[in-house]
């Protein structure tokens, strides 16, 4: 590869628009394919880059949520699409809700017209042999070029389902109700066996049974296959079902009773920490606080800090522990970048993100500098260091989670202040990692939320005063010039007592004060709930 190189980004969705304009605004010729609207997937219903196939919620604000802790971090690496779906935000409370179709023209709009993007409406089927290239074609990548995929890396390693169980974390397990052993002690004994007595299985079943699912898209399988079932759909074929499915006791023997117990559910290792466990059989349709709820009442679990829920659904992604390394480079070869949903990720700002590392990485590389690499404290390391290094046998995409975040030193008892604490180290180690690299980054306005909705405007005009102030630098963090772009964005307004000024095309510069950048804001700080007992806590159904 050489530094005058153009770069293919194969998909216009979240994570290809995100990586083409990382690259575009550091100088690089890029050429985004994108098969809509010719053809298009299932899920999208338009011709526009970066739409949200379902919700229009990029959940919570708060960095105390998992998701808003991902986007602070992904505002201050300069992330476009995160700084455009502030500016169509509607109101929602804690959670960033965008009007969808303004949002998505807009970036269709910033991206065809930047003078270094090339927008090729074109199904890619095959791959570059040299040139540089970011596959971004997202969980519903084209039949043609999941085959071509499939043949990169190998049959075992392309994934076209989804049938996760819940993980939670290996603290919050209460071991005084478990016992570890394998079954008929075959082998070391891996798993924690949660034992369940008769009226334990009995309540777990009922309220398995009353439990509301989340319904199917048209376009998903018809039926579930039968290796993965639902653990709901199990329980509804009889009564018995799961205690001769993933909840049999045979071959355990638990050492408090010296007995077989009437039920037993398995806890699996996710990583080499042992610091996440699986609930083995436990993939699931059902919505996201009846999990919560009903998977509490197994014995062992009843405080469980839950890093992902269970789900089940169509999701192309690849064996990314196998196959890439921390930049998402393909592992033995030079040219080929992964990103987005397809790198084991779930989520929208999850994708976002995927996709800013990628093209980050991609300019580094071309740049001949060291790859970007954020600390496994930050969310977005930790992301990370999850899908590269978690045991390729039992990978399955992940949420942002502060599950994922290695423990602090202190112990901390009240949640939200522990989190603040986690926050506070991530959002502090990423401004390191960023002075260290000497990457240059281009900031974007930190608009407020939206009081409102306003069916034409995306943002209330920029107050003069505010407009006065000369920008100001984030410690660490040198500027860009940014690239012009013909259409001047909309202004943006501050509630804060920022700065911003309008350079070259209409792009703004912005610093914040000194509350706005540890992303507190003075009227929900006391508001903030505990509500990320999951990564899935605000995400919407899929
Ligand atoms: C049905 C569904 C609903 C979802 N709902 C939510 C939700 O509500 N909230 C949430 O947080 N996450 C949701 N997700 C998960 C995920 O966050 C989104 O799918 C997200 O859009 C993924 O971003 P991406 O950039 O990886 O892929 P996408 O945004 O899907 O972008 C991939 C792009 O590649 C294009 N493409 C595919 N193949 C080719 C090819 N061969 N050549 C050229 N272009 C190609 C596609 O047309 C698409 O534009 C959902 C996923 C699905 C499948």
């Amino acid at each position: 590869m050489s530094a005058g190189e153009k770069v293919i980004v194969v998909g216009g969705g979240l994570a290809g628009s995100e990586a083409a304009w990382q690259l575009a605004v550091r100088g690089v010729e890029v050429e985004l394919c994108e098969m809509r609207p010719e053809l298009t997937t299932p899920a999208h219903i338009s011709g526009e880059l970066a739409e949200l196939v379902c919700s229009n919620s990029l959940r919570s604000r708060e960095i105390t949520v998992a998701a808003g802790l991902l986007k602070e971090e992904l505002t201050r690496l300069g992330s476009l699409l995160i700084a455009e779906a502030h500016k169509y935000a509607l109101p929602a409370g804690g959670a960033l809700a965008v009007d969808r179709k303004r949002f998505s023209r807009h970036i269709t709009k910033l991206l065809s017209e930047h003078p270094k993007i090339k927008l090729i409406r074109q199904e890619v089927v095959e791959l570059p042999d040299s040139q540089p290239v970011i596959i971004a074609s997202g969980p519903l990548t084209s039949d043609r070029l999941s085959a071509v995929i499939k043949e990169l890396l190998g049959e075992r390693y392309l994934y076209f389902y989804d049938a996760i169980s819940p993980t939670v974390t290996a603290k919050s397990i209460n071991l005084g109700k478990t016992f570890q052993a394998s079954r008929y002690g075959k082998g070391a004994p891996g798993y924690i066996n949660c034992p369940l007595t008769e009226q334990e299985y009995e309540l777990f079943y009922r309220a398995l049974l009353k439990a509301e699912s989340y319904p199917r898209h048209q376009f998903e399988l018809d039926k579930f296959f039968e290796g993965c079932l639902p653990i709901e759909e199990l329980a509804r074929r009889e009564k018995e079902a799961m205690r001769f499915g993933p909840l049999k006791p045979v071959g355990l023997v638990d050492p408090k009773t010296n007995q077989r117990p009437y039920a037993v559910v398995q806890l699996r290792p996710e990583d080499r920490d042992c610091s996440l466990y699986n609930l083995v059989g436990f993939q699931t349709r059902l919505r996201m606080n009846d999990q919560r709820e009903i998977f509490s009442l197994i014995p062992a679990l009843t405080e469980a800090e839950f890093v992902r829920l269970g789900s089940a659904h169509r999701n192309t992604y690849i064996n990314s522990p196998h196959h890439l390394e921390r930049s998402l480079k393909l592992k033995g070869r030079d040219n080929i970048w992964f990103a987005g949903q397809l790198v084991g990720t779930e989520g929208y700002c999850e994708s976002i993100a995927m996709g800013l590392i990628a093209g980050l990485n991609v300019y580094q590389t071309l740049k001949g500098k060291n790859i970007i690499s954020p600390p496994p404290t930050t969310m977005l390391g930790s992301l990370l260091k999850y899908i590269t290094t978690v045991s390729e046998e039992v990978f399955q995409p992940m949420n942002s989670s502060f599950g994922l975040l290695p423990a602090m030193d202190k112990k901390m008892e009240n949640k939200l202040a522990k989190k603040e604490e986690l926050a506070k180290r991530a959002l502090n180690d990423l401004g390191k990692m960023i002075a260290e690299s000497g990457m240059t980054i281009q900031l974007f306005a930190r608009p407020s939320r939206p009081s409102k909705p306003h069916p034409e405007r995306p943002a209330r005009q920029l107050s003069k005063s505010s407009a006065k102030h000369p920008p100001k630098q984030i410690p660490g963090v040198k500027e860009e010039k940014p690239a012009r772009t013909s259409e001047p964005s909309p202004p943006t307004h501050s509630r804060q007592q920022g700065t911003i000024e309008r350079r070259g095309g209409g792009q703004r510069r912005y610093q914040s004060d000194r509350q706005s950048r540890t992303g507190k804001r003075g009227d929900e700080s006391g508001k903030s709930k505990d509500k990320d007992k999951s990564s899935g806590s605000d995400k919407p159904a899929s």
